[in-house]
């Protein structure tokens, strides 16, 4: 007997609900998924990237990691967007950030978490190059927004320098890429900077086409 039946109970009424409103729901997307945008997010369970834009099953595919890390070693990471942009042909990447996020967090403080630290160091690399800004705000909560922000705009330009992304720009594929914050206090994105829709909007040294 398994302690997690609540689970399945809920699970079954959620899928009893759906069908209820679309009896053929499950049996179109059984087919195929045609998913426009790719997510990429933090892993906190407070921000479920279907939930918060209120997208069904089959409208985004999802890539969440502890502080919403682009990081071009990362094969988990590269091979989702890969699939995302040359086999699903998404419209669009989000980059979503969240304030509050307790991977940032962690990178402003003088002290070890374990393995994780390694991950973390990608988000001192983006307070490193925007210190003088950042130490330039006395209080410490809007710090860390300001770096939760950072952050993400770093993560975009990332995404932006893969050749995924270069190479389906050189095939003519449409892809926009966006840098995303979403707060937990009153569940509103925030759009943080102005899309990246080609090379022409990435610096010289980073292009590869
Ligand atoms: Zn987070």
């Amino acid at each position: 007997m398994s302690n997690l039946d609540h689970l399945f109970k809920q699970n079954a009424e959620w899928a009893e609900r759906i069908k209820s409103e679309d009896p053929e729901f499950f049996a179109k997307l059984s087919e195929q998924q045609t998913p426009e945008y790719l997510w990429i997010g933090c892993s906190d369970s407070r921000v479920p990237a279907n939930q918060i834009v209120d997208l069904m099953p089959g409208d985004v595919f999802v890539h969440r990691n502890v502080a919403n890390l682009v990081v071009h070693t990362d094969l988990n990471c590269l091979s989702v967007m890969q699939f995302a942009v040359e086999v699903l042909k998404v419209k669009h990447i989000m980059v979503t950030g969240h304030y509050g996020c307790g991977g940032v967090k962690a990178s402003m403080q003088n002290q070890q978490v374990g393995l994780v630290d390694y991950w973390i160091r990608n988000i001192r690399d983006v307070y490193y190059t925007h210190q003088d800004e950042l130490e330039a705000i006395g209080d410490e909560e809007k710090r860390l927004e300001r770096l939760v922000e950072l952050n993400v705009m770093q993560q975009v330009a990332n995404v932006s320098h893969t050749n995924i992304v270069q190479n389906a720009w050189a095939r003519g594929q449409e892809l926009t890429l966006h840098g995303w914050c979403y707060s937990i206090k009153d569940g509103i994105i925030r759009n943080l900077m102005n899309s990246i829709t080609g090379p022409e909007d990435l610096s010289e040294r980073y292009r590869l086409i």
